[in-house]
């Protein structure tokens, strides 16, 4: 599609992270709804040139299990990324959820963004480098895709150099204590170990560092304690397994993709049929039935003092 940026029109807000904000947005010409990422240019010109490489990557893309991009804006201050639009993202669900999300939807987002990753590694030689639930997306059939690779991590990266490096929490401690063998001694596995606190999170309703009062003390957390673990709710053994083995806090014991797609957890969601769309859905409607409910409540304290 050739099209200009007067081709689109801001319907509302999506949501903000650390380095630019989603809007959804109206593409006029083929009258269809899309979410558009809107973020400023680091500092750093080798830092963009490498964005730029990954903006090409992002647009090669074609999985069923990574949000599609349409095209991208370009000027001398901004970026903006049009893609799918879709339903909300697994941290939003968490908060609405309000607590544990069952272990069969966990098991979806897992297989999910393990394909997705394996197929970056696989296809385009990437790795993601800023999973975490925001960037773990739910569309309206119920599928779940991985969205903002490389770039966000990229931004995030540039921007964590002036000390703000908003996701720390999810960082591999390889990633915050390099070895002696260079700045970048680390590989896909980095990955894997913020997959596995993205799914710690999901199934505790909290997050993992809850208690750390700064983001010093979630990095020395991840490096001198041991790896967080999932709670004792009911969680089958193959749930626990394969979080351990995401969280092996030295990443040569730690699996890569192959191995973690053998693993009798993904083995278990290769083969179930797991409706995530009908849970969403059934989500959403007691949400609404809580809302009327504490409405009429409300109306009936008011009648009760009139
Ligand atoms: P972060 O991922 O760091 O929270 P982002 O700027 O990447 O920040 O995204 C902000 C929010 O926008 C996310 O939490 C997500 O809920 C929402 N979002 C991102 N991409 C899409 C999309 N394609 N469709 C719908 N919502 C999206
Ligand atoms: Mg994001």
């Amino acid at each position: 599609y050739s099209t200009g940026i007067n081709d689109l029109e801001k319907l509302g807000d999506l949501g903000s992270g650390t380095c630019g904000h989603v809007v959804k947005m109206l593409h006029r010409p083929s009258n269809s709804v899309i979410a558009v990422k809107q973020m400023r240019w680091s500092g750093d010109s080798e830092e963009n040139k490498r964005i730029h490489m990954d903006l090409e990557v992002v647009l090669k893309c074609d999985n069923p299990y990574i949000v599609s991009c349409y095209g991208c804006f370009i000027n001398d201050a901004d970026v903006w990324i049009c893609m799918e639009l879709m339903s909300t993202s697994f941290d939003k669900l968490s908060k609405l959820v309000g607590g544990p999300l069952p272990e069969d939807i966990i098991g979806m987002v897992a297989l999910g963004t393990v394909r997705a990753l394996h197929y970056l590694k696989v296809r385009h030689e990437r790795m993601h480098r800023d999973i975490k639930p925001s960037n773990i997306l739910l569309d309206s059939h119920g599928n779940v895709k991985l969205c903002d690779f490389g770039i966000s991590g990229r931004l995030v990266n540039s921007k964590a150099k002036s000390g703000n490096a908003g996701c720390a929490a999810y960082m591999a401690p390889e990633r915050i204590s390099p070895g002696t063998s260079g700045h970048r001694d680390y590989d896909v596995r980095a990955d894997v170990w913020s997959l596995g606190i993205s799914l710690v999170e999901l199934a505790a309703g909290t997050f993992p560092y809850q208690g750390c009062k700064s983001e010093f003390e979630i990095l020395s957390s991840i490096l001198h304690q041991e790896p967080p673990k999932l709670p004792n709710n009911n969680f089958t053994p193959e749930f626990h397994s394969f979080i351990e083995a995401c969280l092996r806090k030295d990443y040569h014991q730690r699996p890569k993709y192959n191995k973690l797609l053998e693993h009798p957890f993904l083995l278990r969601y290769a083969s179930k049929n797991v409706d995530v769309g009908a849970w969403f859905a059934q989500v959403q409607s007691n949400l609404s039935k809580n809302v009327a409910e504490s409405h009429r409540t409300k109306v009936d304290n008011n009648k009760k003092h009139d």
